[in-house]
C-alpha cells in the first residue's frame, strides 16, 4: 500500500506535467503562426489548486481506478508540481537564486517514491511508541522507537502538521513536519572555533579532536567488490532497449544500501559534533572554507566531500538560530593557519605538510588545527571587545596580509517558534 500511493504520487505529477508540457506546445506552435492574445489556446492553470482541480474533473478517466489510494497522495503529486513549476519560472526570470533551474521532468519509477499526507488522520499512536498511523493505509510498526517526538506531543509542545512516507535505499521512512515549542538553550557565553579538515574532522580551540571516521575510505573495498560483481551482470542498455537483468537490479540494490549506510553513519556524526558545539558555546567560529574549490582538485575531493563540509555548515546554521546562540563564519582569505595565536605574526608561507607550527618570531610550538582553531576563536573575542565592523564579503585582492579583523556573517537567535521542520524520521519495518 506504501508503494501504490508513491506510485499515485508519481502518476498525478506525470499526469500534470503532462497536461502544462502539451499546453505550453500548443502555444508556442500557435505562435509560430502569428496568433496573439485571445486567439491562443488558453493557458492551463498549474498552481497546486487548479491542478487538483482539472485533476479531479479528469481522474474517473485517466485513472479509474484512484479510489485505491488516499486523494492526498494525489495532492501531493499535484502540489510538488505547482512547487517545481514556480521554482522553473522564478529561476528563468532571475527571481531565485542559485544555479538556474531546468523544466520539470517526469518522475520515473525507480527515481522517486514518497508521498506526503496534510489532512486526515495520521500521526503517532498513543498505546505505545512503535507505531504510527498513516491515511488510507493504517498502523504502522516502526523499527525506531517514537519516544522523543510523543513526549513533545503529549506535553502539547508539538504539533504535528503532515507526514512524508518515502522509500529510500530498501527501507521505507516516515517524516513528521511539526511546529514544536523549543525550550530555550543554555546561554553559555564561551567563544570555540573550529578548524575542519581531512586528517582530523574538527579541532576545536578547546583542545579537543574530533577524528574523522573516513566512513567511505573504510567501504572502498566492499564497495568495489559490489561494483564489480554488477559490472558482471546484465545491466540496462537504452541504444538496444535491453532492460537490466534481476541480479543486476540486486547487485545495484546492495551498493545502494552501502552507500546509504556510509551516508547514514556520516550524517549521526555531523549531528552529534553540530549539537555538541551549539550546546557547550555561546559563539561558534568556523572558516568559510572554498569547498567547490577543494572539490575540483581530484587528489582532495573523495576525502572533502567524505567530510560533508556543507552539510555541517548548514547543521551549525539552523542549530545556532534555534539555541539562540552566535555562528561567525570567518572570511576566506582570513590567515588562521598561517597566524601565530601566541603572538599574531603571520607568516608568508605554510606548506600543507607542516603539520606543527613552529612561530619564529615568539618560539611557540603548537598543532597546527589547534593554532588555527585558536586564531578562530580569537577573531570573535578581539572584535566583540574591540567592536570592528562586521562585513560580509571583503574584496578579493591581497588580502592574506589583513590583520584578524574580517570576522564575517554572523546568525543570530530567531524566536522559540520555529517554522515546520522534520524532527522526526521513524523507520518502518
Ligand atoms: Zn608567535
Amino acid at each position: 500500500m506504501l508503494r501504490s500511493h508513491c506510485g499515485a504520487q508519481r502518476f498525478a505529477f506525470n499526469w500534470g506535467l503532462a497536461r502544462v508540457k502539451a499546453n505550453l506546445d500548443q502555444r508556442a506552435a500557435e505562435r509560430s503562426y502569428d496568433l496573439e492574445g485571445p486567439e491562443l489556446t488558453p493557458p492551463v492553470n498549474w498552481s497546486a489548486y487548479g491542478l487538483r482541480k482539472d485533476w479531479n474533473l479528469a481522474k474517473e478517466e485517466v485513472a479509474p481506478w484512484w479510489s485505491e489510494n488516499s486523494k492526498e497522495a494525489y495532492s501531493s503529486g499535484l502540489a510538488n508540481l505547482a512547487t517545481a513549476l514556480r521554482n522553473w519560472t522564478a529561476s528563468r526570470d532571475g527571481r531565485r537564486k542559485g544555479r538556474q533551474l531546468g523544466f520539470p521532468r517526469f518522475k520515473g519509477k525507480h527515481t522517486s517514491s514518497s508521498c506526503r499526507f496534510t489532512t486526515g488522520a495520521f500521526g503517532l499512536v498513543d498505546y505505545d511508541r512503535r507505531h504510527v498511523k498513516v491515511p488510507r493505509i493504517g498502523t504502522v510498526r516502526t523499527h525506531e522507537s517514537t519516544r522523543k517526538l510523543a513526549r513533545h506531543v503529549e506535553r502539547g509542545s508539538a504539533r504535528i502538521r503532515s507526514a512524508t512516507v518515502s522509500l529510500r535505499a530498501g527501507r521505507w521512512f516516515v517524516s513528521f513536519s511539526v511546529e514544536i515549542q523549543r525550550a530555550q538553550a543554555t546561554s553559555a557565553d564561551s567563544v570555540v572555533g573550529v578548524d575542519l579538515g581531512i586528517n582530523m574532522l574538527a579541532v576545536l580551540s578547546t583542545g579537543e579532536m574530533v577524528p574523522n571516521p573516513r566512513r567511505l575510505e573504510a567501504a572502498q573495498r566492499t564497495l568495489r567488490r559490489l561494483q564489480r560483481r554488477a559490472s558482471r551482470r546484465t545491466g540496462p542498455d537504452r541504444r538496444i532497449g535491453r532492460s537490466p537483468s534481476v541480479r543486476w537490479s540486486k547487485a545495484q540494490a546492495r551498493i545502494a544500501r552501502l552507500h546509504a549506510r556510509v551516508a547514514n553513519a556520516r550524517r549521526d556524526g555531523l549531528h552529534k559534533l553540530t549539537t555538541h558545539l551549539v550546546r557547550a558555546h555561546g559563539t561558534v567560529v568556523i572558516e568559510d572554507l572554498n569547498v567547490a574549490g577543494m572539490l575540483r582538485n581530484r587528489r582532495l575531493a573523495r576525502h572533502v566531500a567524505g567530510i560533508g563540509l556543507a552539510e555541517l555548515r548548514r547543521q551549525l546554521e539552523y542549530k545556532t538560530a534555534w539555541a539562540g546562540t552566535r555562528l561567525h563564519v570567518a572570511d576566506r582569505w582570513f590567515p588562521s593557519s598561517k597566524m601565530c595565536s601566541g603572538c599574531g605574526v603571520v607568516k608568508a608561507k605554510l606548506r600543507l605538510a607542516e603539520r606543527t607550527y613552529h612561530c619564529q618570531a615568539c618560539g611557540l610550538i603548537v598543532d597546527r588545527d589547534l593554532n588555527a582553531a585558536r586564531n578562530l576563536a580569537a577573531l570573535v573575542e578581539s572584535s566583540s571587545s574591540v567592536s570592528c565592523t562586521v562585513t560580509l564579503n571583503e574584496p578579493a585582492g591581497n588580502p592574506c596580509e589583513s590583520p584578524p579583523c574580517g570576522a564575517a556573517g554572523t546568525a543570530t537567535g530567531r524566536p522559540t517558534w520555529s517554522t515546520p521542520r522534520r524532527e522526526a524520521t521513524a523507520h518502518a519495518q
